[in-house]
């Protein structure tokens, strides 16, 4: 079994231990035998999206986003006939918004986004600062996810699923309650974190997905979690209780 990751831009994407998803999915395949190889994308350099299973995109600042949007608009088809064919891909938050209409920054600067997802963000004069959690559906049961969110953008769907329920913090937008977005096997959030390594749950529903799409049966050795659980229920009662 072997697995490819494309990590997007990750010197000019990684706010708040964004890094910390890809060595999260790498480390728990790796710990089942899986092989995995990282592909790390940079500006200008190659890319094939279609020999990716897991294609991760992080946070960054708006001035990073946009010299990214504008690349990425260039790969735009190739990108959306692999999401169309099940890639599995984690977006977050700088890289989340890149993947809907656009993002209109406070200055009145509209950042074109690729339009793959319906949705779209316009950023606020106060930022959304703090830690969420969040009620997600994962392979058919309720799961809890947390994380950290800062953004100043809000996003509003459009015709396309969120990720989850607000339980604490803001998510998309501070006022409809909602977090992320999620598409075939595309799952958008503003949970940094990093999110995987605080969910592990999420992350084996990430590689189970990647290896079905390569025709496998998606069914992961348990791990030793005592640590990884013990870590978010802690994050858990502190929000919840
Ligand atoms: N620039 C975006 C915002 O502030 C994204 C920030 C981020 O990725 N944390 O909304």
């Amino acid at each position: 079994m072997h697995l490819t990751v494309c990590h997007m831009y990750p010197d000019l994407l990684n706010l708040y231990g964004d890094r910390g998803n890809v060595i999260a999915f790498v480390q728990r395949c790796r710990w089942r035998g899986i092989r995995v190889t990282v592909r790390e994308v940079n500006l200008g350099g190659p890319v094939s999206f279609t020999g990716c299973d897991f294609l991760f995109i992080g946070g960054g600042s708006d001035r990073e986003q946009q010299l990214i949007a504008s690349e990425l608009a260039a790969r735009l088809q190739e990108l959306q006939a692999a999401m169309e064919d099940g890639l599995v891909v984690l977006a977050i938050c700088g890289g989340y918004q890149l993947l809907g209409h656009y993002y209109l920054t406070l200055e009145g600067r509209k950042i074109k986004g690729l339009g793959l997802l319906d949705f779209y963000t316009t950023a606020g004069a106060r930022r959304l600062i703090g830690n969420v959690a969040v009620e997600a559906e994962l392979n058919g049961s309720k799961s809890v996810l947390v994380g950290f969110e800062n953004h100043g953008g809000r996003t509003f769907l459009g015709a396309v699923e969120p990720l989850g329920k607000v339980l604490r913090g803001y998510g998309n937008n501070g006022t409809d309650g909602l977090e992320g977005a999620r598409y075939k096997n595309v799952y958008c959030s503003y949970l940094h974190g990093p999110l995987l390594p605080k969910n592990p749950a999420l992350t084996d529903h990430l590689i189970s997905l990647a290896l079905q799409r390569k025709g496998m049966d998606g069914k992961l050795a348990d791990l030793d979690d005592t640590i990884e659980r013990q870590a978010h229920e802690a994050m858990v009662q502190r929000l919840l209780a």
